[in-house]
């Protein structure tokens, strides 16, 4: 294939816009798959978790401590009402010999419970200062996640601010480059990432593979005009040591002739 020099450096600045897209779409692609952000969730679903069940027991306990103090109750009013049995002056002596033996039975139930409200109010204690730990856990942990969320969006838009620009750098790149020579530029790009490389002195910018001074004379001795492919890694090798501007004079024609 033939195509002016100048239209095939061209291709350089269109490899170089899709190099950076390549690398925007990695980027990209990292934050969405940052194993840090899972860990953040992970843990946040860990901690809330463990502060429902922390509640949960909290409910319990409560409720353990109600039905005490209701027993607690039921067991003073009856040995009120006892008490008041035997100040009455109506019981027999055989009442009152029974009248004697529950209230000693009420002290002892009641001494009991009195011990069970207080290890469940200890024990209740406990867990309200762990939930309030968890509770202040959960929260840090909802903050450092919004904030990653917050700092991943960021970059986010970032990177896809550059990928809209980068875009409409190619599109424009692409529209000065004839359709021929861009075509075998995609065609060559669908597969691999770099289609067109710089040969610098003897090397191809792509595969980095330095030439042979007989491989170099076919290379050297080809028109100017000539689309060249590597041998290696079959990307078009573009040729920037020759003028770097167009010719315009008959002169300067001459002056290219030098170098093909
Ligand atoms: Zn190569």
């Amino acid at each position: 294939m033939k195509a002016d020099l100048f239209d095939q450096r061209r291709l350089l600045e269109l490899q170089a816009v899709d190099t950076q897209l390549s690398q925007l779409g990695q980027r990209r692609r990292k934050l969405d798959a940052d194993p840090t952000f899972a860990a953040a969730g992970q843990r946040l679903r860990v901690l809330a978790d463990k502060a429902a069940n922390l509640s949960g027991d909290l409910a319990d306990l409560d409720r353990d401590i109600e039905r005490v103090e209701r027993e607690v109750e039921l067991v003073t009013k009856r040995a009120e009402s006892d008490r008041a049995r035997m100040a009455s002056g109506a019981a027999t002596a055989k009442e009152l010999e029974g009248l004697q033996s529950e209230l000693e039975s009420l002290a002892r139930r009641q001494g009991t419970l009195e011990d069970d409200e207080i290890e469940l109010m200890e024990r209740r204690e406990g867990v309200e200062s762990e939930l309030a730990e968890t509770r202040r856990q959960v929260e840090e942990a909802r903050a450092v996640l919004a904030d990653a969320e917050a700092d991943r969006a960021g970059q986010i838009g970032g990177i896809d601010a550059e990928t809209a620009d980068a875009r409409s750098t190619r599109e424009a790149l692409a529209i000065n480059i004839p359709d021929r020579l861009v075509e075998l530029y995609e065609r060559i790009h669908a597969k691999q990432p770099v289609a067109a490389a710089e040969l610098v002195g003897r090397r191809c910018g792509s595969c980095r593979i330095e030439k042979s001074p007989a491989d170099m004379i076919p290379i050297k001795s080809a028109p100017i005009d000539e689309v060249l492919r590597c041998e290696e890694c079959g990307c078009v090798l573009i040729r920037t040591e020759l003028p770097q501007s167009k010719p315009t004079t008959l002169a300067s024609e001459e002056e290219l002739k030098k170098y093909t």
